[in-house]
This record gives C-alpha cells, sequence and structure tokens, in this order.
C-alpha cells in the first residue's frame, strides 16, 4: 500500500510497483516495470505444495486464469488509485466490466435502475440482456432526485450512475444520488470512464463500485481495450467470483500496456482537459454552434456541479451545430478535418470526432435539458494531445466548410 497522503500525479506513478513483482527473488535490485509474466501453468513446488491450495489467495500462483504479477500489479495500482478501494477486478473491455459487476450484484427478481443519460450499451445491459436473468431495469433522470427516490421499492437493488452523462455530458449530483440508494439499501454503481478516480475519486464520493472503461485514459494510447471494476469488501468479492465463474481474464501483454499508460495518465488527462477547455471557450463563441455540451466550461449549468465534485477533467465534451444545419453540413465539418480521426473510443492520445444524435438514446426528457438544442445534431470531440492551436485552426476550417444558413 502507498502512502495515501501523497498526491494522485505521485500516486500513478508509484502504485503497484511492488519488489515482489519486479525483482527475482534472492537477487538484489529488479526492474522498473514487472515483466510480462506469460503464463497458463503455474508450477508448484512439489505435490504437497498442490495438495494445500491456493486459488483464492490474493497475488499468489495458481492458475493462469486468476491471472500473474503483471496483471495483479495493474490491479494494485488501480486499487491504490480509488480512495476506499479493498481491490479491483479487470475485465477484457469496459463493457465486459459492467455486464459482470451487474451479474454479482444482480439476481433473479431484482430491479436495477439505469441513467437515462448511460452509455448505449450500457444501456443495452441493463435493458435487454438483464431481462434474460429475470431482472428487470428502468431508465431514471439523473437530474430529478425526488423522482429517482421514488422509484427505489422493494426489489431494487442497484443504481448505476455515469457522470457526466455520455455524449450530452449533464453533470449530476452524484454523492446525492450514492446517498438515496445507501440510506434504502440499494448499491450505487458508476461508470466512471470519462473523470477517472484522478477527477473523481468515486468511492470517497459515496459510491459503492467503480467501474472503468481501461480502453480510455489508462491505456490512453488507443491500442488496447480492458476494464475495471474496484470495491470494498464485501461487494470486491462479490465481483471477483462473478468474474471467476465467467472466466474474465486479461492478458499480461494487455496488463502491461495499460500499466504503461496508467503511469502518464495524469499528465495526459491534463493537458489535454486543459486544450479541451480552450477549444470548448472558442467554439461557444461561434455562430454555427448552438450549445457547448463541457462540464469544464465556466457559466454553464454543469459547471458549479462539476467543481463542488471534480478535482480534474480530460479531453472529451460535445457540441451542438446551430438551427438551419443539417447531417450533410455535419459530414462536410467531419470530413474537412484533417488532425481529428473519425471513429469510436477516446481517451488516446490522438484527436477524435464524432457525429451524434442525442434525441433517440435518452427517454425521459429531451437532452441535454434547459438547452435550446439547435439543429439537435451534435459532434463530440475526444481531444488529444497536439498543440491547441493547430486543433482549432483544424476546427475553424471544419466549420467554415459547413457554409452560412
Ligand atoms: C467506451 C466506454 C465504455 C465501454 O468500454 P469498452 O472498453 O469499449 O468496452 C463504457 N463506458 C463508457 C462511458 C465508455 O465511453
Amino acid at each position: 500500500m502507498s502512502d495515501r497522503k501523497r498526491k494522485p500525479a505521485t500516486h500513478v506513478v508509484e502504485a503497484g510497483r511492488k519488489p515482489e513483482w519486479t525483482g527475482i527473488p534472492g537477487q538484489p535490485g529488479g526492474v522498473v516495470n514487472p515483466p510480462v509474466w506469460r503464463a497458463s501453468t503455474h508450477l508448484y513446488d512439489d505435490a504437497e505444495d498442490l495438495a494445500g491450495g491456493r486459488p483464492n489467495a490474493d497475488g499468489h500462483f495458481y492458475y493462469g486464469r486468476r491471472g500473474g504479477p503483471t496483471q495483479w500489479a495493474l490491479a494494485e495500482a488501480l486499487t491504490e488509485l480509488e480512495p476506499g478501494a479493498d481491490g479491483t477486478e479487470l475485465f477484457p473491455s469496459g463493457v465486459a466490466a459492467i455486464a459482470c459487476t451487474l451479474l454479482a450484484v444482480l439476481r433473479p427478481g431484482d430491479e436495477l435502475l439505469v441513467t437515462d443519460n448511460a452509455y448505449e450499451p450500457t444501456r443495452s445491459i441493463a435493458l435487454a440482456m438483464l431481462k434474460q436473468f429475470d431482472i428487470t431495469a428502468r431508465p431514471f433522470d439523473p437530474l430529478d432526485l425526488d423522482g429517482l427516490a421514488a422509484m427505489i421499492g422493494e426489489k431494487t437493488k442497484a443504481v448505476l450512475v455515469e457522470n457526466p452523462g455520455s455524449l450530452t455530458m449533464e453533470i449530476s449530483d452524484v454523492p446525492a444520488i450514492a446517498e438515496i440508494a445507501r440510506e434504502r439499501g440499494v448499491l450505487s454503481i458508476i461508470d466512471n470512464t470519462w473523470a477517472t478516480p484522478l477527477g473523481f475519486p468515486a468511492l470517497e464520493r459515496g459510491c459503492d463500485i467503480s467501474v472503468m472503461s481501461l480502453t480510455k485514459h489508462v491505456g490512453g494510447h488507443s491500442d488496447v481495450m480492458m476494464g475495471s471494476a474496484s470495491a470494498a469488501k464485501p461487494v470486491i468479492n462479490r465481483i471477483r467470483r462473478q468474474a471467476q465463474f465467467m472466466g474474465q481474464v486479461v492478458s499480461p501483454d494487455d496488463a502491461a500496456l495499460a500499466l504503461r499508460g496508467l503511469r502518464t495518465m495524469a499528465l495526459r488527462l491534463e493537458r489535454s482537459a486543459r486544450s479541451a477547455l480552450e477549444i470548448a471557450e472558442w467554439l461557444a463563441t461561434r455562430d454555427e454552434v448552438a450549445a457547448v455540451l463541457c462540464p469544464m466550461l465556466p457559466g454553464t449549468r454543469d459547471h458549479e456541479l462539476w467543481q463542488r465534485d471534480f478535482t480534474g477533467g480530460c479531453g472529451l465534451f460535445s457540441f451542438i451545430l446551430a438551427k438551419g444545419y443539417d447531417a450533410d453540413a455535419r459530414a462536410r465539418l467531419l470530413d474537412t478535418l484533417e488532425l481529428f480521426g473519425i471513429g469510436f473510443s477516446w481517451g488516446g492520445y490522438e484527436s477524435l470526432a464524432i457525429p451524434f444524435d442525442p434525441a433517440p438514446v435518452h427517454t425521459l426528457r429531451p437532452w441535454p435539458p434547459g438547452i435550446d438544442s439547435g439543429s439537435g445534431l451534435g459532434v463530440r470531440l475526444s481531444i488529444g494531445l497536439e498543440d491547441v492551436t493547430d486543433l482549432k485552426e483544424d476546427l475553424a476550417k471544419g466549420l467554415d466548410a459547413m457554409g452560412a444558413v
């Protein structure tokens, strides 16, 4: 365990670097990073050692599906980064982390309440996949806390939030949501991919389980897919058991890539958040833009809550095109961009842009609420590590290519 008084940027460098994972027993010294331990079989010393067994002893060799030092180092690092967590389970994707976490905490007959602004695949897991297990799910409006409290019934066992919401980026009062849940014995789960524990220490803010797609900020280089779930005991033990039932395992090579990404995460988040804010401020002055959906932007509806609850941001935000522009104009904008790739995912070192239409994703009210959504045509940007002046110039060319309305 590293010293909790140290600052997050120090933690991302130090976390998980145990000498027993980076050195050879009996030899002085060691290396900086845990080696990539490729292994299915773990060898026992002798028959007695095997008979003793150690299937669930943390950090002990047993069998490849329980991971090895490379995966343990990553899981341990993520646990150290999340104050309040006793452990972290790794999954081959963020979606796998969400699906398996829900199956770990819900039983047939239970109900899940899922935020209406959830990541679309999360919504599908909740509303379609869980049905196969006789688990019901209902979306709730994350800005209506009284409404949420009224929805919680005897069968409700978990609430799933995201902060900010996917694509539309509204901030909800997650500490209050977590408290409402806790008072009624309901578990709160947050998809904390946007902020990471560096920007939103989710368990400290009251959530029971923090799930992340490590594919985004932790990997950071668009070359690995992975997910995680962190929690205190006994909840983390339930998640671990479910993950083991379902054979969830990540490769040591991928774990090493994620660890490598993690070491620069604080630096990358700081830089991309700064560039994103500058670009968001500039986009807000443009006639082609009806609204910028970015909680880091002062003067927005969400900024106050973001300032209260978050300790950092990132490079991901959205904007809505002004009235009069159509999908063809938006396509011209995207096709003109040279520095922004067009593609899913985000949180890499390179900038990305993707079109989205908020209307069909949310069902409870027009999103983003309280904002004249202009044309209703959205663009989401993931700001990378390029020079911010170059990015603005690229976007300016794209906006010009849409023409006047
Ligand atoms: C990408 C994403 C996920 C899913 O992660 P994968 O690693 O792609 O499976 C989950 N939640 C959010 C908010 C995401 O952006």
